[in-house]
């Protein structure tokens, strides 16, 4: 068992608060994905959890041990780096042996660890050559293979893919999924890469400028924002947002077109994703101002009520700059949120 509990976990460098009161749970063999922005504070919560920076404030658990006072090597965590630390003098072999080594393994127990994992990643082929003469394919592959090997109750990864080209990338994001849910070990990943998260995670942790804002599945994340930062942050192109105008109870002018909301004490903000919208009538009034072509969808930037507006449609519909359309949201996918506190309302 290897429940991962981060509890008030804060980081202060000097007077910049890297981190606030993190809290997050992660369960036994789950995949959690940390998902944000350059500088919000993933790799330093990450590099909390392996013990390679000490928190101002809370607590790390793993399987039911607090571990936040141990030393890396004693918390039963594997890691794999963006630059993926690979020795280009040491074979593949004696790579992924490296920890084992470390850590006095007989050799038939490093031997056999080394072969399965190897096979694992597929480059049991690739044993005896040495690191420097791999692609950066195969040394992302043999990073993650020794990570594997110490089978670790935890394995942490900071953007493992990307030193990958986008096929690589693709390629190795499935395998990846597939050895780590083969192998029972718990894992966080670090991504700024949205669909990277979204395809890889059990659940993904959006942050924001040192909090969690959301930790929820990929697709509740999609569907159900809850803060606008992560509707607007998730999703090519991310979520539309409209000021909604209170003119009665649980009754809201969006540009224009009077619609049903909660119950609210004042105005609020309209949201929807760019698929949900149908072009008919009675709708929003939008301009085209660019048209995208993306083959089984078109991808239509619009003006709405002065507002860039993005709709995705079918290819089939021709639209083209210039056209005015009436654009209706689907009623049971427009969300709500509060201009001041920026959450969701439901
Ligand atoms: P990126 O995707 O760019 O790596 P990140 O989300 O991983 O970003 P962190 O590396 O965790 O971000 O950094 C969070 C914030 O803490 C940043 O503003 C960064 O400048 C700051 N920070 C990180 N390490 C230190 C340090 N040693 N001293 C001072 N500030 C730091």
């Amino acid at each position: 068992m290897a429940e991962i509990i981060i509890k008030g976990v804060a980081k202060r460098f000097g007077a910049f608060t890297a981190l606030h009161q993190v809290d997050l749970t992660i369960a036994d063999q789950e995949f959690m994905v940390l998902l944000g922005a350059s500088g919000c504070g993933k790799t330093t919560l990450l590099r909390i959890i392996a013990g390679l920076e000490t928190q101002s404030e809370g607590e790390i658990w793993i399987g039911g041990r607090r571990i936040d006072h141990l030393p890396p090597r004693k918390r039963g965590i594997a890691m794999v780096f963006q630059n993926y630390a690979v020795f280009p003098h040491l074979t593949v072999y004696e790579n992924i042996a490296f920890g084992l080594r470390m850590q006095k393994q007989p050799q038939g127990e490093v031997d056999s660890r080394v072969r399965r994992t190897a096979e694992l990643m597929h480059i049991e082929q690739l044993l005896q050559r040495y690191s420097g003469q791999l692609s950066g394919g195969q040394r992302q592959r043999v990073a993650v293979a020794r990570a594997l090997a110490m089978e670790p109750d935890v394995i942490l990864m900071d953007e493992p893919l990307s030193n990958l080209d986008a096929l690589l990338r693709l390629e190795m994001r499935a395998e990846l999924k597939g050895v780590l849910a083969a192998s029972k070990t718990t894992a966080i990943y670090v991504t700024h890469d949205q669909v990277e998260a979204m395809s890889l995670a059990d659940r993904i942790a959006v942050m924001h400028q040192g909090r969690i804002v959301q930790a929820a599945s990929p697709v509740e994340v999609y569907r159900n924002p809850a803060a606008r930062f992560v509707g607007s942050f998730i999703g090519n192109p991310p979520m539309n947002f409209l000021p909604a105008k209170k003119v009665g109870d649980g009754q809201f002018m969006v540009a224009g077109q009077t619609l049903t909301g909660p119950s609210a004490s004042g105005d609020i903000e309209f949201a929807i994703r760019p698929e949900d919208m149908e072009i008919g009538p009675g709708g929003f009034a939008a301009t085209v101002r660019v048209v995208e072509p993306l083959g089984a969808h078109t991808l239509v930037t619009t003006e709405v009520d002065g507002r860039v507006f993005r709709v995705v449609i079918d290819s089939n519909i021709e639209v083209k700059t210039g056209d005015s359309l009436s654009l209706v949201p689907r009623a049971e996918r427009i969300r709500w949120f509060d201009p001041q506190t920026t959450s969701s309302i439901r």
